[in-house]
């Protein structure tokens, strides 16, 4: 299957690396089209535009940072919509809102093309071990073509109806993550200014009801100050905000998430935006000193 990709970040340039190993052909494009040189040794073509690509691919996956980057590169002059027509797929797996999902599906169609949004749980270590969990929506006969290339991105896909649920479905997930990690970065704090080992808690933890990867795979890096990026503080400051977005729409009240998103945004405040999501540890511990 010939496939075309967009966005080679941390996420997207692991997921084009695993098709390529997987034997799909991929066309690549980057906004720095420099990063598309390392997956030229694993037989990648590139393409000098998104619209390029899409000529070329009657398939095309879109991994891009935000909402603004996403519509960006499917409106914008030589962007997907513009060779974008009948019979041709695009699978945006970025992590937006329902809105811009929406919006990208109504283009696309337009055009008689076929959309489906797929945004992913797991980070740069699943993307690289083809371990993701893929949420999907949209065309379901467009999920179904696509599927021998989830079954390598991922260990499990769902396809979970009209676009914008797999959106939102992501934004609940990773509303959640960001609330936890905040309060684990608080135990961390109060376990050490209360004069206990934060190794000790990370192993008692390890042993009981609380126990998850998250905990497990961030708290000693955490606790050794080390926040190199898996998963950008600034896009999960993104997450928080549409989640909160999508949290007004409903009318549902989310006191702890809307706390945990303050604590990224002070984060990006203190520059910790392009580092690990892990970072708001530093947050938390400094408003410990203000006390
Ligand atoms: P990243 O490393 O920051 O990569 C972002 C990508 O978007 C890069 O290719 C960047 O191009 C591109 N981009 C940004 N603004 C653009 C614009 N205006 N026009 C065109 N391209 C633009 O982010 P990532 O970690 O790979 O995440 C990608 C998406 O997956 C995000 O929506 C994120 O929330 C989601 N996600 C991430 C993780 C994770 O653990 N990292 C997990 C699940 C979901 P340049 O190289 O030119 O900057």
């Amino acid at each position: 299957m010939e496939l075309g990709f967009l966005g080679l970040g941390i996420m997207g340039k692991a997921m084009a690396k695993n098709l390529l190993q997987n034997g799909f052909k991929v066309t690549i494009w980057n906004r720095t089209l420099s990063k598309c040189e390392e997956l030229v040794e694993y037989g990648a073509s590139i393409g000098d535009t998104p619209a390029a690509v899409v000529k070329k691919c009657k398939y095309t996956i879109a991994m891009l940072s935000d909402p603004s980057a996403a519509l960006s590169v499917v409106l914008d002059k030589d962007g997907v919509l513009e060779q974008m027509c009948s019979g041709k797929g695009y699978i945006d797996m970025s992590t937006v809102d329902a809105d811009t999902s929406t919006k990208i599906s109504e283009v696309i169609s337009k055009k008689g093309g076929y959309f489906l949004e797929a945004p992913v749980s797991g980070s740069k270590k699943p993307a690289e071990d083809g371990q993701l969990v893929i949420l999907a929506a949209g065309e379901k006969s467009l999920y179904d073509e696509i599927i021998p290339a989830f079954n390598v991105l991922g260990k499990k896909s769902f396809f979970l109806g009209e676009v914008g649920n797999g959106a939102k479905m992501k934004l609940v997930v990773n509303m959640i993550m960001g609330s936890m990690i905040n309060a684990f970065s608080e135990g961390l704090v109060l376990s050490d200014r209360s004069g206990l080992s934060q190794q000790t808690l990370l192993e008692v933890l390890e042993l009981g009801a609380v126990a998850t990867p998250m905990f497990k795979m961030k708290g000693p890096a955490m606790i050794q100050n080390n926040y190199a990026p898996a998963f950008p503080l600034k896009h999960q400051q993104k997450d928080m905000r549409l989640a909160l977005a999508l949290g007004d729409e409903n009318a549902v009240s989310m006191p702890v998430a809307a706390a945990a998103n303050e604590a990224f945004k002070k984060a990006r405040n203190m520059g910790f935006g392009d580092h690990d999501f892990s970072a708001v540890y530093e947050t938390v511990k400094s408003l410990g000193d203000s006390k």
